[in-house]
C-alpha cells in the first residue's frame, strides 16, 4: 500500500458522491458531455484569493502566472480578481488579449523571445522582463523601428535560490535572467536609451512549502533590489519579487503558512529603504492560486487483476495529467490526492492501482492505493489538477486529444 496525497479542503459529498461547488461529479460530467473532464471551482478560486489578500500586506500586488492554467474562462475570472498577469510567450499574451485583458497589466518573461513576440508585446504596451543583454538590444531596436517607447524591466539571475523549492530558477548558472553583477550596467543603458524603466524581476523557484524559506528569500530579494537600484542610480518603479508558493501534493506535505509570510512582509514593508519606498511591489503566483481548485474526472473502463494486483483502468491518463503520473519534474513517483468520486464518502476497502488508457507503463494515476471498491463506470477524481494539467501534458500522445474543461461557480463581478 502506498499513501495518497492529501485531498484539498473545500470538497463535499452529496448523495455519497464528490461535489464541487455543491454540484455532483456525475452531473458535471453529464453537463460537459463526457470524461475526461477538468472542473475548476470558482468558489475555491475566489476563496483562495480572498484568504491570500487577507494574509498579505495591502500594498503587495498579486499577479497570476498564466502558465499554470491559461483556460480562457479562468483568465476572464481572474481579470477582476488579480492585479496583473505574467506570460512566458507571445502565445500566452494573445490568450490574455483574447480574454479582454489589457496588455498594460501584463509582464512578459522567458528566455528565447522571438522578434515577432517582442514586437507584439512592445506595441501592445506589455512590460518585457529582459533575459539577456542581446535581448535588450533587440527590444530597443524593435521599439525604435516601430516608434514605441518600450516598457523594460530586467530579470535578475540572483546568486541565491529558494531553499527547498521543487524547481530552482535562480542561483548559479541559469538560462533565466541576467547575472546580478551585470544588471546595473544594463539598467543604466536602458534608462539612457529612453526606455520606460520598469525595474526588476527576481524569481527564485517554485513549489516551496516552507514559509521560512520563502521569508528568507523575500528578504534576500528586497536587499538585492535595494543594492541594484543604488548601483543603477534610480529608485525602482516596480519590483516583481517572484513567487514560489507551493501546494501540498503528497502524503506528509502540509499547507504553506501564508500568515507567517504575510506578517514577515508587513514588517519589512514598514521599514523599506528609500530606493523601494515608492516601488510597486508584486508577487507572481501560478499553482498556489489555481492548483487546488481543479479536479480531473475520469471514468473507469476496465477492472482487472494481474498477479494478484488490482488495476482500475480509466479513460484518462498522463496525456492530461503528466504531473500526477510522476513524469513532470519529479524524481521519485508518489501518489497525488485521488478518490473514487462516485463513492466519495466510503472508506477504503481494497488496494488498487489507477492507471490511464495509454499504452505505456508510465501511465499511472495512483500506485497501490487504499480505495473504496470501484468498478467499471465509476468516476475517479484526481485533485490538485488546476495547475500544470491540461496544457502541461502531451494531449496528442497516442491520438488521445484534449480533455474537456469547465469553470463552475463563477459569479461575475
Ligand atoms: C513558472 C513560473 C511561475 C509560476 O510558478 P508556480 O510554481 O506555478 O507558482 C511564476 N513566475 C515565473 C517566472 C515562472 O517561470
Amino acid at each position: 500500500m502506498k499513501p495518497l496525497g492529501p485531498i484539498p479542503s473545500g470538497f463535499t459529498a452529496t448523495d455519497g458522491e464528490l461535489a464541487i461547488d455543491g454540484r455532483k461529479a456525475s452531473d458535471l460530467v453529464a453537463e460537459a458531455g463526457d470524461t475526461p473532464l477538468f472542473v475548476y471551482s470558482g468558489g475555491l478560486l475566489a476563496r483562495r484569493i480572498a484568504d491570500l489578500r487577507a494574509a498579505m500586506p495591502s500594498r503587495l500586488r498579486l499577479h497570476y502566472a498564466i502558465k499554470a492554467n491559461p483556460y480562457a474562462p479562468l483568465l476572464e475570472f481572474m481579470a477582476s480578481r488579480v492585479d496583473g498577469f505574467d506570460v512566458a510567450s507571445g502565445g500566452e499574451l494573445a490568450m490574455l488579449e483574447a480574454a479582454g485583458i489589457a496588455a498594460d497589466r501584463v509582464s512578459f518573461a522567458g528566455p528565447g523571445k522571438r522578434d515577432r513576440e517582442l514586437e507584439c508585446a512592445i506595441s501592445a504596451g506589455c512590460t518585457i522582463n529582459l533575459e539577456s543583454e542581446r535581448e535588450a538590444r533587440r527590444a530597443l531596436d524593435i521599439a525604435d523601428r516601430t516608434g514605441h517607447r518600450p516598457r523594460l524591466a530586467i530579470r535578475v539571475n540572483p546568486s541565491f535560490e529558494l531553499r527547498g523549492s521543487g524547481m530552482k530558477m535562480g542561483g548559479g548558472a541559469k538560462q533565466f535572467g541576467i547575472d546580478e553583477d551585470r544588471v546595473p550596467a544594463l539598467g543604466r543603458d536602458l534608462i539612457a536609451a529612453g526606455a520606460e524603466w520598469c525595474g526588476l524581476h527576481i524569481f527564485t523557484g517554485s513549489q516551496a512549502l516552507d514559509a521560512e524559506a520563502i521569508i528568507e528569500t523575500q528578504a534576500n530579494v528586497l536587499a538585492l533590489a535595494d543594492r541594484l537600484a543604488g548601483e543603477i542610480g534610480e529608485p525602482l518603479a516596480k519590483l516583481n519579487m517572484g513567487g514560489g508558493f507551493g501546494i501540498p501534493y503528497f502524503h506528509g506535505d502540509a499547507p504553506l503558512d501564508i500568515a507567517a509570510i504575510g506578517a514577515a512582509l508587513e514588517e519589512r514593508f514598514a521599514s523599506l529603504p528609500s530606493s523601494l519606498s515608492e516601488t510597486e511591489l508584486c508577487i507572481e503566483l501560478g499553482r498556489y492560486l489555481v492548483g487546488e481548485a481543479g479536479v480531473y474526472l475520469t471514468r473507469i473502463v476496465d477492472r482487472k487483476v494481474s498477479h494478484g494486483y488490482t488495476f482500475l483502468i480509466t479513460d484518462g491518463g498522463l496525456h492530461h495529467q503528466l504531473a500526477a503520473s510522476g513524469n513532470f519534474g519529479t524524481v521519485v513517483r508518489r501518489n497525488y490526492p485521488l478518490a473514487i468520486a462516485s463513492r466519495f464518502d466510503a472508506g477504503p476497502e481494497e488496494e488498487a492501482s489507477v492507471v490511464g488508457c495509454l499504452c505505456t507503463p508510465l501511465d499511472r494515476l495512483a500506485d497501490q492505493a487504499h480505495l473504496p471498491r470501484a468498478d467499471v463506470g465509476d468516476l475517479i477524481a484526481v485533485f490538485c489538477a488546476g495547475a500544470y494539467g491540461a496544457t502541461a501534458s502531451p494531449a496528442q500522445f497516442l491520438g488521445q486529444g484534449p480533455a474537456r474543461e469547465m469553470l463552475i461557480g463563477a459569479a461575475p463581478r
